[in-house]
């Protein structure tokens, strides 16, 4: 498999803590944590904790899109299920994740933020009649 069709992510299992690389054109299987063998639900966002955003999107083969929301949030909420469908369509193509800003502050401004955008921007495929 050469660099280009590789499509892992790393991401930390929400049950036991333990980073997993993940094969992406395997996502729609569920699958599961090497350590507890809880399954990665890949077809919805997947909480991402502050500390991990960079690795998470550094390491991933796929387009990482990231949510950075709040449970307060009117706009947030009526962006969910928006999202929500973008991870069921998209799965294994990109990597929808979300990150609660009122848990993670740290990670809604500037490094982090514009990592995930440049990332994005570098995988998305040119459109004839843009620049
Ligand atoms: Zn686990």
């Amino acid at each position: 498999m050469t660099e280009s069709e590789r499509r892992n992510v790393e991401l930390r299992c929400a049950f036991c803590g333990k980073r997993n690389r993940l094969d992406m054109t395997r996502a729609a299987d569920r699958p599961r944590c090497g350590e507890c063998e809880k399954p990665f639900l890949l077809d919805r966002p997947v909480k991402v904790a502050s500390e991990d955003l960079q690795t998470v999107v550094a390491g991933a083969d796929v387009p990482v899109l990231v949510d950075f929301y709040a449970d307060w949030c009117g706009p947030c909420k009526v962006m969910a299920p928006v999202l929500d469908e973008l991870a069921a369509e998209r799965i294994g193509s990109v990597l929808v994740a979300k990150l609660d800003t009122d848990r993670s502050c740290s990670a809604c401004t500037g490094r982090a933020a514009r990592l995930t955008l440049r990332r994005a921007c570098r995988r998305r495929p040119r459109q004839p009649g843009l620049p």
